[in-house]
């Protein structure tokens, strides 16, 4: 059983990251978190994530369903399934996380050795600002709030095992894909 887990602030890149792992390596699986959030129009369920009510999410909670999860914001649930892990690791997928910082040092600690956990790091806090600028849907409201979780977020980056500097893409991705590969042979060790 391998596992992966990306993490970063918001604009580190990487969700950008975890689909190019994703889309050239056949072995790799994404670990589909569930969600109340609502939708976006370019988002299908069951592969982005699996939007669920808050009342089903929070009956899952109930019944122990999660390895891990958190209210982001009033009835903002985000979570990892134990099925959706169990799944993957029963097809022999290496499965890769894109989860918040807290999520993915939750899953860390379940998972020990079998789990590399990466922090994605952008250049300067600077550059994060710009990279959220730059995304047209933030309301400023909310790039507020992404920026201050981003710069607690960049706290964090010593608990991880690695970490790729985004400063050039071409280069993170390369850094990516031979570090995955490494974790995978085994010639890197927790
Ligand atoms: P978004 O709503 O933009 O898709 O995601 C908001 C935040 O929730 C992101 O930082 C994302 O990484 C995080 N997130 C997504 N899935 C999970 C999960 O399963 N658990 C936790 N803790 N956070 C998640």
């Amino acid at each position: 059983m391998k596992l992966i887990l990306f993490c970063g602030p918001s604009g580190s890149g990487k969700t950008t990251i975890v689909h190019h792992l994703l889309n050239n390596n056949s072995y790799t699986s994404f670990s589909v978190s569930a969600t109340t959030r609502s939708k976006r129009s370019n988002e299908i369920d069951g592969i982005d994530y699996y939007f669920l009510t808050v009342e089903s999410f929070k009956n899952k909670i109930a019944a122990n369903e999660f390895v891990e999860w958190e209210e982001v914001y009033t009835n903002g649930f985000y979570g990892t399934l134990k099925s959706e892990i169990d799944r993957l690791v029963a097809i022999n997928k290496v499965v890769l996380f894109d989860v918040d910082v807290e999520g993915g040092l939750n899953i860390k600690k379940m998972y020990c050795d079998n789990l590399l956990a990466v922090f994605v790091k952008p250049p300067s806090v600077e550059a994060l600002h710009k990279r959220l600028l730059a995304r047209a849907s933030e309301s400023e409201e909310t790039l507020k709030l992404r920026i201050e979780k981003a710069e607690l977020e960049l706290t964090y980056a010593d608990k991880f095992d690695v970490v790729i500097v985004n400063d050039n893409l071409e280069t993170a991705l390369w850094h990516a894909q031979k570090m995955m590969e490494d974790f995978v042979s085994g010639v890197l060790k927790k």
